[in-house]
């Protein structure tokens, strides 16, 4: 499922694809994908593209005649048209881009030039994570308050584009127990998840593998810049531990018993499932 590195990979793709291009054509082959304002493509010939980008989870491709929010869901990409069925393609002076989609799930919003700013703002979403820099200290007022650090880092209204992948080995990284609660983390240990959700976010981007996302779910070997998601049982990079696996807040959760102490609790070698959740 696409987060916040492969959503901004695809906006990065798609600017560079289509900015200043006019379209030719815009078809919608799926028109179940379009939420909103289907009226509005049929606009689309002769509009010029402006630029593509990315707000939490969802591309924003604007264009003189609408602005077009993309939700990817699970499987939805954003690509260089081709073969493949797509849900809806818009040929442009520079090419073809499309949106394919295995299981239909990803969304469009065709909504008015302009004003997918203030469509995105109704939609309740947390600040950036970057490409601003963040510091420990806005970290632990975003997940102030939260039971559990991990699924915090998940709360889109909190935090914007953090999926399950990058909280899992941001936690890692910066040696902090899934379970653990805000309040157990010290100035340092903020600042050690500033800097691990930092850098896990460039090292994803600096992989990215050009034309087409490959998302960790479809299957393959994990990325190598993965240390524990999808990893369980396999050696900690670390400190040699087996790589544990748990439910945390219905999701899977990987983390290292060996090393990732950071706020746990006297005995962290087993998830706290079962346990009373204060
Ligand atoms: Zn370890």
């Amino acid at each position: 499922m696409p987060e916040l590195p492969e959503v901004e990979i695809m906006a990065r793709n798609a600017h560079a694809w289509a900015a200043d291009a006019r379209i030719v054509e815009l078809r919608v082959d799926d028109p179940a994908v379009v939420r909103a304002g289907l009226d509005l493509l049929a606009a689309a010939p002769g509009a010029q593209v402006r630029r593509a980008r990315r707000r939490a989870k969802y591309m924003v491709l604007e264009t003189s005649a609408f602005d077009l929010v993309v939700h990817f869901r699970m499987t939805g990409k954003w690509v260089r048209s081709d073969t493949r069925a797509a849900r809806l393609r818009i040929t442009t002076t520079l090419g073809e881009v499309a949106l394919v989609d295995t299981r239909r799930l990803a969304e469009i919003w065709a909504l008015p030039p302009a004003s997918a700013d203030a469509w995105l703002a109704a939609r309740g979403l947390g600040d950036e994570p970057f490409p601003e820099v963040r510091d420990g200290e806005w970290w632990r007022a975003r997940l102030e308050g939260a039971g559990a650090i991990k699924p915090a880092l998940m709360d889109g209204a909190r935090v914007a584009g953090i999926g399950n992948i990058v909280a899992t080995e941001a936690c890692w990284r910066a040696r902090v127990w899934p379970w653990a609660r805000p309040t157990s983390l010290d100035a340092d240990g903020w600042a050690a998840l500033a800097g691990a959700v930092r850098s896990f976010i460039a090292d994803a981007l600096a992989a990215d593998g050009g034309d087409e996302i490959a998302y960790v779910n479809e299957g393959g070997a994990p990325p190598s810049y993965h240390a524990v998601y999808r990893l369980g049982g396999r050696p900690c990079a670390r400190c040699g531990a087996p790589i544990a696996k748990a439910t945390q807040a219905a999701r899977s959760t990987y983390w290292c018993p060996g090393c990732q102490l950071l706020g746990a609790d006297a005995a962290p070698s087993a998830a706290p499932q079962g346990r009373r959740r204060r």
